[in-house]
């Protein structure tokens, strides 16, 4: 049996004995609980199939739902597990549909009282991307990263990153057989709410291959969740020996976080930089799996303002660019409390955008989303002033592009 038990409320109760949830899992995983209560192997393929469509299609939360399987087995299902997701903490709804979830994840042992993580989902006019995490935490220690100061607690189960999308679908109504709640955005081409994915939030997913290489696997089953890989992206701060096998394994889109064109300051804002320098990183770009002009890599540069942004380095990143099918995402910095850093001047911003859009560069700058609830998920959040006409246009470019790209 894999149960835990949860720690007690007072030294005096007794342990409370905690149900595993099934959410989450894969066909492998699905297969075990049912191995578990003694259903037979030649059984099991069919209801794992069952299972599966009920789980991840219609997002039901009770065993009681399952019309197709037998009473007996949803009783005998519902005494060993539950369909459990993440406990929803806080939850922030931005004035321009930007909500972000405050996710508690069930307590991993006795003295685990359960790891917080955030979720953001930015709803735009085409699509709706939700911002997921890999890990609690980072052990990697970019200077102008939040998440970098913080230690890292664990890597999170691919349970754990599956629930992120299932928590958005139900929070949503995205689920086919639940309505939306009211004042939802509602997408006009008869799509869903999450539409993509990034991992964009805490963590370097690379440094847990296995667990978000799993929950892409569930994420993208079309029997169940059926989100395109093309629809996934995951950034990486430059793990170089698993960009190859990120583009094997995973198939998805992927945004490398550069923000600088030397190493000696890459080093310093990228400490990771130090083991794969600029110029291997930039080689495994050029040989990742399936990249064409249709499957462009995303280059993130965060405006640091004195640090990277001189015209000169825009200059730089063109160069050193040539020939990779990319896209640059220019991402205003978002200061936290005791940072070093300040964000560029936005003159700046658009001065350093120009020269990368006139070199032939979509060159957005991120626009900043849910700034009154400080979506700060991966530091999505940002201070920002109105982007000019031209960033507007561009932006609009490059989603335009994006889309074309995804269908
Ligand atoms: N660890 C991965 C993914 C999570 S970070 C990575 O580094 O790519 C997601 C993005 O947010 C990265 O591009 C990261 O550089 C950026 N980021 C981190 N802190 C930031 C900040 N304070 N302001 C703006 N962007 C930031
Ligand atoms: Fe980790 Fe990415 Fe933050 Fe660097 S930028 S500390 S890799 S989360």
């Amino acid at each position: 049996m894999n149960l835990s038990v949860a720690e007690a409320a007072s030294p005096a109760a007794e342990p409370v004995v905690r149900r595993p949830s099934l959410a989450g899992r894969t066909r492998a995983g699905l297969d075990a609980a049912l191995a578990e209560i003694g259903i037979p192997e030649k059984e099991r393929r069919m209801r794992v199939g069952q299972l599966w469509n009920w789980i991840y299609h219609f997002g039901v939360r009770d065993f009681a739902e399952m019309t197709t399987i037998g009473k007996g087995l949803r009783a005998q299902l519902a005494e060993h597990f539950t369909l459990d997701l993440p406990e929803v903490t806080a939850e922030q709804v931005s004035s321009d549909g930007t909500r972000k979830w405050l996710l508690r994840m069930a307590p991993t042992g006795p003295r685990d009282r359960g790891a917080e993580i955030e979720c953001v989902y930015i709803p735009e006019v085409d699509r709706g991307t939700l911002c997921v995490s890999s890990q609690v935490g980072c052990t990697l220690t970019c200077t102008f990263c939040h998440t970098g100061t913080q230690r890292l607690v664990r890597n999170l189960t691919t349970e754990e990153i599956v629930t992120q999308l299932m928590v958005a679908r139900d929070r949503l109504g995205d689920f086919p057989h639940r309505s939306a709640p009211e004042g939802a955005f509602v997408p006009n081409d008869g799509g869903r709410f999450v539409s993509n994915i990034v991992f964009m939030g805490m963590g370097e997913p690379l440094y847990n291959f296995d667990g978000v290489r799993d929950a892409i696997g569930v994420i993208t089953d079309d029997q169940g969740l059926s989100l395109g890989r093309r629809r996934i992206t995951v950034s990486t701060s430059g793990v170089v020996p698993q960009i190859g096998p990120l583009g094997d394994e995973m198939g998805t889109m992927l945004a490398i976080s550069l923000h600088a064109v030397r190493d000696e300051l890459r080093n310093e804002l990228v400490p990771l930089n130090k083991k794969y320098p600029i110029k291997d990183l930039l080689e495994a770009c050029r040989n990742y799996p399936g990249l064409s002009n249709a499957k462009r890599i995303t280059f993130e540069y965060v405006m640091l303002k004195g640090v990277n942004d001189s015209d000169a380095e825009a200059r730089e990143l063109v160069r050193l660019l040539k020939g990779i099918p990319a896209k640059i995402n220019l991402i205003p910095f978002n200061p936290w409390p005791g940072t070093r850093y300040e964000c560029s001047d936005w003159e700046r911003i658009e001065r350093f955008s120009e020269i990368v859009f006139k070199a032939g560069y979509a060159s957005p700058v991120r626009t900043p989303r849910g700034r009154d609830i400080l979506a700060a998920c991966g530091q999505l959040k940002s201070e920002t002033e109105k982007l000019s006409a031209r960033a507007r246009l561009m932006l609009e470019q490059d989603e335009a592009e994006t889309t074309a790209v995804a269908h």
